[in-house]
């Protein structure tokens, strides 16, 4: 179908977010209150921060604030890909910490346990099935890089198994693919914005007060207390935990170490018997594609597919707006793809198109500190893979606002920061070089140039 044609109905917001289970939002708060632990930030990573606090201590005092509503930003929006992976990939953990990376990986299996146990233990109907991870070939080059990766994966004893062409074609079918590998433990799909308002409702659950529409504007530490500052109110608390995602950090230095980039994403209708018969796709497994241009893609309980990724937008300049969630230029290319990859769906329209931004750092993957003497936390940096890590991030801030070391905050991962990213405009300018560069590598056999082999070296990158 024409992409434009196909696309013509397609409402302008995310999916997930355009639900009935969409719960009322708690009330804003009015007037001053105190608390043990305020946690700022109503996405995967303040909720979790929330849940566990409370989990841990069930007597503890916790309030929530979060300045729009529960679950509205990233969190609410993604592709629902729960990755156990806490650096964003292996190939990214194994390059930055290789002596830590098979604890990592135990630990961020540990994590996907918990979470797949957390959903079952408060019932939260979020669609979880864990189903592992397709990664797929499109182009022989591809497959070089793959077998390296499995062949570490398999020596750490994860559970990688190398398909061929006919293989991963009998799983989904594509002309598309000449081969992958099927990530079987380390993934599971559920519904991102389900996923939020069942975290929310567990929080409720347990005693703590949460509070929409209301942003905290400043924090001011008054040696003896932590106080947050809200359009309408004050709290006064012991400790603050900061889950707020890419947005205007309330501890300036994080801005140095931040960029948000925007990605994109659709939804199909629903397929028919006949058009899943066509794509195969039994096993339900997320995908992703291999070059450094992803897609990724995966069905949905009615069995939508949702289609996400390739372009990775960063505006100049940096600033974070509505009108940036909707990019037609993206959707258009993104519908081609999809038909390219399922010609048998060519009749299939979308009903979604929508965009979010994304906590990108040069690392890749989430970074973590104290302040304020150690009365505030913070977890962020997630770079497009932040819903399983989340949990995992708001377990390192809370080990760090009780003051304990444990096996967590004795990473050197979790010790460490990224690179920040130089100032404005020569950010600008070197994010959009490196783009420029990557779309040149995918269109050469992945040969990276000499500005990416430099990055490369440094440590340095630019992902999504
Ligand atoms: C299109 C898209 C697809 C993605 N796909 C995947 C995927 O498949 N798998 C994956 O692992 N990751 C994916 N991600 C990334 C993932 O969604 C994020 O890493 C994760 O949701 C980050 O959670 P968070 O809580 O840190 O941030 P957010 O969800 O952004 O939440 C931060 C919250 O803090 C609030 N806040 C900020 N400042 C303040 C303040 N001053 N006062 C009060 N509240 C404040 C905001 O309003 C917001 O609600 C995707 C992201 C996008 C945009």
């Amino acid at each position: 179908m024409d992409p434009l044609k196909a696309l013509a109905d397609a409402e302008r917001k995310p999916y997930w977010l355009d639900s009935p289970a969409k719960p009322e939002p708690q009330p804003r708060l009015f007037g001053n209150t105190t608390a043990d632990l305020v946690v700022v930030g109503g996405g995967f990573s303040g909720l979790w921060t929330a849940l566990m606090a409370k989990e841990r201590n069930p007597s503890l005092d916790v309030v929530l604030l979060e300045g729009r509503r529960i679950g509205w930003a990233a969190s609410g929006r993604n592709g629902g890909f729960t990755m156990a992976t806490l650096t964003h990939g292996l190939a990214n953990g194994l390059e930055r910490w290789p002596e830590e990376i098979a604890t990592l990986e135990r630990m961020g299996l540990a994590n996907l346990d918990e979470i797949g146990e957390t959903v079952a233990r408060y019932d939260i109907d979020c669609g979880y099935e864990r189903t592992g991870e397709l990664n797929v070939a499109t182009e022989p080059w591809q497959l070089e890089d793959m077998q390296e990766s499995v062949q570490i994966a398999r020596e750490m004893g994860l559970h990688f198994d190398i398909l061929d062409q006919d293989q991963i074609r009998a799983e989904v079918n594509s002309p598309t693919y000449v081969g992958g590998f099927w990530e079987r433990d380390g993934c599971a799909m559920i519904d991102p914005a389900r996923l939020a308002w069942g975290l929310r409702q567990a929080c409720l659950s347990l005693g703590v007060r949460i509070y929409e529409r209301t942003p905290v504007r400043s924090i001011k530490d008054t040696q003896t207390s932590m106080e947050l500052l809200t359009p309408n109110g004050t709290v006064k608390a012991g400790k603050v935990a900061l889950g707020t995602g890419v947005f205007q950090p309330l501890l300036r230095r994080l801005k140095h170490f931040l960029v948000p980039v925007y990605d994109y994403a659709l939804m199909t209708e629903p397929l028919s018997a006949e058009q899943m018969a066509a794509v195969g796709w039994h096993n339900r497994q997320g995908i992703g594609d291999s070059a450094n241009q992803f897609h990724y893609y995966r069905l949905t309980a009615d069995n939508r597919i949702l289609w996400g990724g390739y372009d990775a937008v960063y505006y100049n300049g940096g600033k974070i707006k509505p009108e940036y969630e909707q990019r037609d230029e993206t959707f258009v290319k993104l519908a081609e793809h999809f038909y390219t990859t399922f010609p048998q769906l060519s009749g299939l329209r979308f009903t979604h198109k929508w965009g979010g931004v994304i906590d990108t750092c040069s690392r890749f993957s989430a970074f973590y500190g104290q302040a304020h003497g150690g009365r505030l936390a913070y977890a962020v940096g997630y770079t497009g893979l932040g819903v399983g890590a989340t949990r995992f991030g708001a377990n390192v801030m809370l080990d760090m606002l009780s003051g304990e070391r444990t096996e967590r905050t004795e990473l050197r991962m979790v010790k460490e920061k990224p690179l920040p990213f130089p100032p404005e405009p020569v950010r600008s300018v070197g994010i959009q070089m490196t783009r420029w560069s990557i779309a040149q590598a995918d269109r050469h056999q992945g040969r990276r140039n000499l500005w990416l082999r430099t990055l490369d070296r440094m440590g340095l990158g630019f992902d999504s």
